[in-house]
């Protein structure tokens, strides 16, 4: 099948889980995830009229950038943050959706700064499933975070991302995004985000349909747009 067949279908099932929602679809946003897949592949995709991409791999998607254009389409960082590669971050991508520490929080203000990065998008990755291998902040620990991010000129917050467990019925998915939502509704209410409403990144090829009933308005979609990824070289 081609991308723009499969591009068709996710629209109709963003649309269709919208509609049992009673929301509007158009508030909300595809990123389609192109990691591992090559430049022509994004270009065609872009042809298609796909224009935002999530990558997890910050030198992967500058080789990217760099021969798409930045101006192409929005890049969107769904992968943890090394702080190593912090400044590459800041140059190259348009919001970056796993910020999960007052540490990486400081050092992306200062690095926008010294960039002249007027306001970087972000927003925080929960660890909502408590599982030690996940990254993202605790619940505990987000008020402390968001106390910081407060007082940075240069981060813009958007919201919330998550990434639950693996589970292959949806429906298992469901209380995850529950919980990020009660999080969000919360937060709006103490002012935390920069536009009032709060994103909720939440949702993939197998479950965004869940997420938009539960208040998605970013879902990260790989497979089911691009086919099943090859595995990945090892280092
Ligand atoms: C790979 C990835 C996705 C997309 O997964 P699919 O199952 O291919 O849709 C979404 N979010 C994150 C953080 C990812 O790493």
């Amino acid at each position: 099948m081609e991308i723009s067949d499969r591009y068709k279908k996710v629209l109709v099932r963003i649309e269709t889980a919208a509609n049992r929602a009673g929301r509007d679809p158009s508030e909300i946003k595809l990123i389609a995830v192109s990691k591992t897949h090559p430049i022509a592949t994004i270009e065609n995709a872009i042809d298609n009229g796909i224009n935002i991409f999530g990558e997890n791999r910050v030198q992967e998607a500058v080789d990217k950038v760099a021969s798409i254009g930045r101006e192409k389409a929005e890049w969107h960082l769904i992968g943890h943050l090394q702080k190593n590669k912090a400044r590459k971050a800041v140059q190259n991508f348009d919001v970056i959706h796993t910020l999960d520490s007052q540490k990486l929080a400081g050092r992306l203000e200062r690095i926008s700064e010294e960039e002249r990065r007027e306001k970087l998008s972000v927003l925080i990755q929960v660890d909502i499933a408590g599982e030690e291998s996940k990254s993202g902040i605790k619940e505990e620990d987000l008020p402390g975070l968001l106390d910081f991010i407060s007082g940075c000129k240069h981060l813009k917050l958007e919201g919330l991302m998550i990434i639950p467990p693996y589970l292959p019925d949806p429906e298992k998915v469901r209380p995850y995004f529950k919980r990020l939502r009660g999080l969000r509704d919360k937060l709006v209410g103490q002012n935390a985000f920069a536009n009032g409403a709060g994103e909720l990144s939440m949702g993939m090829s197998h479950d965004f349909d869940v997420a938009i009933e539960e208040g998605a308005t970013m879902v990260r979609v790989g497979t089911a747009i691009f086919g099943e990824r090859q595995k990945r070289k090892r280092g």
